[in-house]
């Protein structure tokens, strides 16, 4: 293979690039989402309620991940990476068209849809392509994917410069059409280039490797049964009036329900009759620690675009460079952070294990975890101020996107990895997809807390912001008091 990129496979610059503009799109969008939907119609925006508007942000956001599970499948099963990265493209472009017509809330749901459905087919199967370019895997893979995530954060970096600039001070629907345009960019540089990937990722993964071991179907009796199980329970919480199914906050609650009783469901039922030996029983309990761990960070880490940019748009002074810095752009400091850090981490790493001192995932998880607490705990002060009706300097929310980030390169490629490395071989696919389902379940309740970042009502945002660092450090105090035992359960994988 001829090496074209940073001494990588040439391929690896296609995908490179392509992630790039799809981030580019799915990040600058995702700015200035929320500030759309609650802006009133009088400015052109869909003058929802803060809660409304969280809950879609996390059921949209949610669904996002959520597709990629049958994005993984269809591609592995029907149309090869290759293609399911190309025509998610270009559901992604189209989805963002639609976004930019003006007025229409159905065309808006049609292309929130539409972007949705394309990144679930896009984005696992981008990454799954990346691992297809070092099938010796090691520490060039590992190599690999971390300049992969460096045309992630790039993406992520010009979407959240360039759509909120747009968007403020040209109009919301400038925004949305340069997201489509980014995709567009994308689209045609993988087209130019795809050759970069030879023969990989043509053919459906399930018609190359036929003789490899597959994992036991789940069985349908049983997941009938904890369906109609959930819908009796959703029916009693309706009939109580705890829920109300038919607003937005209701629907996401209940979607919330149905994710965390089905993955629950998932793991009791391969644990108990999964047909696992000890050992891969123990590992599987620790996939399901890292399962809960993921989530809870991600519902902290993904308030980026709900809670905080709300709280960027109404309590931070925006102009103090004399101009106003976009809302929307004030998380920008992640993925600035991230290009910056991720060299730094990967090196304290290497330095850190060449003398025996590397930390187990456990203790990752658990770093990572009170990072994105103490991020919180910033915003405990910063509400306080904010409560008392003085706005506060931009530093309170870029220490958070600082704390924020090292906890994502702290927990997010290592929980990644180490899921790959703890599942038994015949349940790989179903694991990854766990994997997604925990980043879809953060996003939703990171959504389900937006409402309580409100003008109206900013005795609530204390709270709020407390409370996520208090179950964050509490979480990850117990993977620090448990990793004794995890490690142990773990074996030599971890
Ligand atoms: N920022 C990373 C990406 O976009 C990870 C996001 C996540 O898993 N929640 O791929």
């Amino acid at each position: 293979m001829n090496k074209g990129f940073f001494g990588q496979p040439a391929g690896l610059s296609t995908l490179f690039f392509t992630e790039m503009w799809e981030r580019f799109s799915y990040y600058g969008m995702r700015a200035i989402l929320i500030l759309f939907m609650i802006s009133p119609q009088a400015q052109e925006g869909l003058g929802m309620t803060r809660d409304t508007a969280g809950a879609i942000y996390g059921l949209y956001t949610a669904g996002v991940y959520l597709f990629a599970l049958p994005g993984g499948w269809l591609a592995d099963n029907i149309l090869g990476q290759r293609k399911a990265i190309w025509y998610g493209g270009i559901m992604i472009m189209v989805g963002h068209l639609l976004l930019a017509i003006p007025g229409i809330p159905l065309v808006f749901f049609t292309g929130l849809a539409c972007v949705a459905i394309g990144t679930g087919l896009l984005k696992p199967n981008i990454s799954t392509i990346v691992g297809d370019l070092y099938p010796e895997g090691g520490v060039r893979r590992d190599r690999g994917f971390s300049i992969f995530y460096m045309g992630i954060n790039t993406g992520s970096f010009l979407g959240q410069l360039a759509v909120p600039l747009l968007a403020e001070y040209k109009g919301w629907h400038w925004g949305f059409g340069a997201a489509a345009i980014g995709m567009f960019l994308g689209l045609i540089q993988f087209r130019l280039t795809q050759g970069n990937l030879m023969d990989i990722g043509i053919q459906p993964k399930a018609k190359e490797d036929k003789n490899e071991e597959q994992g036991p179907g789940v069985n349908r009796g049983l997941a009938i049964g904890v369906l109609v199980l959930l819908l009796a329970f959703l029916g009693i919480l309706q009939a109580t009036g705890q829920i109300d199914l038919f607003t937005a906050v209701g629907f996401a609650q209940a979607v919330g329900i149905i994710i965390a009783s089905v993955t629950l469901a998932y793991f009791l039922f391969v644990l108990i009759a999964g047909g696992l030996t000890d050992e891969e029983r123990k590992r599987v309990l620790v996939i399901f620690c890292l399962f809960i761990g993921a989530a809870l960070f991600w519902s902290g880490f993904e308030q980026a675009g709900s809670s905080l940019t709300l709280f960027a748009q109404d309590f931070t002074i925006l102009d103090p460079l004399g101009f106003k810095i976009p809302a929307g752009s004030v998380q920008i400091f992640n993925a600035i952070f991230i290009v910056m850090f991720a060299p730094v981490v990967g090196w304290l790493w290497v330095r850190l294990a060449a003398r025996q001192l590397n930390p187990h995932t456990p203790i990752k998880f658990a770093i990572g975890l009170i990072l994105m607490g103490l991020g919180f705990l910033v915003m405990v002060f910063a509400a306080q101020i904010a409560a008392q009706g003085t706005d506060v300097s931009m530093g309170w929310l870029i220490l958070t996107y600082f704390l924020h980030s090292i906890g994502e390169l702290t927990l997010s490629p290592v929980g990644l990895s180490a899921t790959t490395k703890l599942s038994p071989k015949r349940y790989l696919g179903q694991m990854m997809g766990i994997w997604f389902v925990a980043t879809a379940m953060g996003n939703l309740i990171a959504g389900l807390l937006a409402g309580g970042v409100d003008p109206k009502s900013p005795n609530d945002m204390e709270p709020l912001f407390m409370s996520v660092f208090i179950f964050a450090a509490v979480v990850g105090a117990l993977f620090l008091i448990f990793s004794p035992i995890i490690k142990k359960w773990a074996g030599k994988e971890a």
